[in-house]
């Protein structure tokens, strides 16, 4: 199959899934399920919509396997988050293809994976590609809001329509240059979001006359510049340590990771220094409603990320040391969110590495925990499943500017990049189950 003829499949597939405009809240993604159920069943690829309400359908495909294979995922969501069109250049909804480039809201996140996804499967399918176990791809609702009608739902209703060995999803693929050394970031971990609440009370009081109460607030100033100057013992998962051996060839001490990787990229380093340790961010506070009342409580809200694996309770001795005993103050976690990893050592992260050897001989491929989470720590939870984030890029579009116009104006996708990415698919499918 010339993949010039796959290349404008996938563009023209992407036109018309941002054509149907998906913006969540509130979705209407069943309008996109049905186009890609009627692109896949003209491919000979059985789909299967399944939907919590009737206009958020999550659609899955399937190639069956011949058995005893294992099976991988194709991941993606149909969701976008709001446009405002009166800031794009081109109306968000359009799909326009100008300059070697297919514009519209979702064209990075994460419609373009979507369109490829399909691609990949239909192609396969009409080349007669007979995989040791099934190949499936899902392309759910709700991702950018996670109101549980997306693949939250989809492996409690119907778990068996999404249980996989290995999956493929968005968050990763980025193209670096560090230093001289070109590396393809596939994200095999996240951290663990575990918000909580620093809860400090005092005494309220008319604010002519402070001496009477006891200010919440400011004895809360107090705590947050603790906090602000903490910085916990950086540590190397297996993923930075990954990254880095791919850069150096050995990986340096957890305290020199960053120093290391500063002087060859900016980007990188940022992206270590996230996950090298747990954050608290403190982003919000309550205290009084009234300017002339001294509160007599006030709440911070904390944004804290864990390492994979980290649990609130074994952080909280640290952080209340860090705290100090001099201010009284209560300690509310939030139910925490994801925090999972999956392993290296397995045929998917070889298939990755043959990818990155084929499409550009000399760059490597290298591993990355995310400081934020997608839809991948689902799967992890409920199968065990292999996931990684990565949808390599072309570097046609340098990173900075791929970053910046996610979720941004102007959203676009160079098409070299969607070449790209059907290559990768087809090339995982091939390496996993053959
Ligand atoms: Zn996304």
């Amino acid at each position: 199959m010339a993949t010039a003829s796959l290349r404008d499949e996938t563009v023209d597939l992407l036109s018309r899934l941002i054509r149907v405009d998906t913006t969540n809240p509130p979705g209407n993604e069943t309008a996109a399920a049905e186009l890609l159920r009627d692109y896949l069943e003209q491919n000979g690829v059985s789909c299967e919509l399944h939907a919590r309400v009737p206009e958020r359908a999550n659609l899955v495909a399937r190639l069956p396997g011949r058995g005893g294979g294992p099976t991988l995922l194709f991941l993606s969501h149909t969701d976008v988050v709001l446009a405002d069109p009166a800031q794009w250049t081109v109306p968000p909804f359009s799909g326009e293809v100008r300059d070697g480039e297919v514009w519209g809201r979702g064209a990075l996140d994460m419609k373009g994976q979507v369109a490829a996804s399909a691609v990949a499967i239909a192609s396969l399918a009409r080349e007669g590609f007979e995989p040791s176990g099934d190949l499936i791809f899902a392309a759910t609702a709700d991702e950018e809001v996670g109101d549980g009608f997306g693949l939250s739902w989809l492996c409690e209703a119907h778990p068996e329509s999404v249980r996989c060995d290995y999956a493929i999803n968005e968050g990763g693929g980025d193209r670096m240059l560090v230093g001289d050394q070109v590396v393809y970031l596939a994200t095999a971990a996240e951290k663990r979001t575990a918000p909580f609440t620093i809860r400090v009370r005092g005494r309220a009081g008319h604010a002519s006359m402070p001496g009477i109460a006891d200010n919440a607030l400011v004895k809360a100033a107090v705590l947050i510049e603790r906090l602000a100057a903490y910085r916990p013992e950086p540590q190397l998962g297996p993923e930075v340590e990954g990254f880095l051996r791919a850069v150096f060839g050995e990986a340096p001490v957890a305290s020199h990771a960053v120093e290391r990787v500063r002087p060859l990229s900016g980007p990188a380093a940022d992206i270590v220094s996230a996950v090298l340790a747990p954050t608290f961010s403190p982003t919000m506070i309550s205290a009084s409603l009234k300017r002339n009342v001294i509160p007599h409580v006030c709440d911070v809200v904390v944004d804290c990320r864990l390492l994979p694996g980290q649990h609130p309770e074994h952080i909280e001795p640290m952080l209340r040391a860090v705290l100090g005993g001099d201010v009284e103050y209560e300690l509310l976690w939030e139910e925490p969110q994801g925090g999972t990893r999956s392993r290296l050592d397995t045929p998917l992260w070889a298939a990755v590495e043959s990818f990155v050897e084929e499409v550009e001989p000399g760059a490597k491929a290298a591993p990355m925990c995310t400081a934020g989470f997608t839809d991948s720590h689902w799967l992890r939870d409920a199968f065990g499943t292999v996931a990684y984030g990565f949808f390599p890029m072309s570097g046609e579009m340098p990173l900075d500017v791929v970053n910046s116009l996610v979720h941004s104006a102007d959203e676009r996708v160079p098409v070299a990049d969607l070449e790209v990415g059907v290559r990768w698919l087809r090339h995982a499918a091939h390496a996993v189950l053959a």
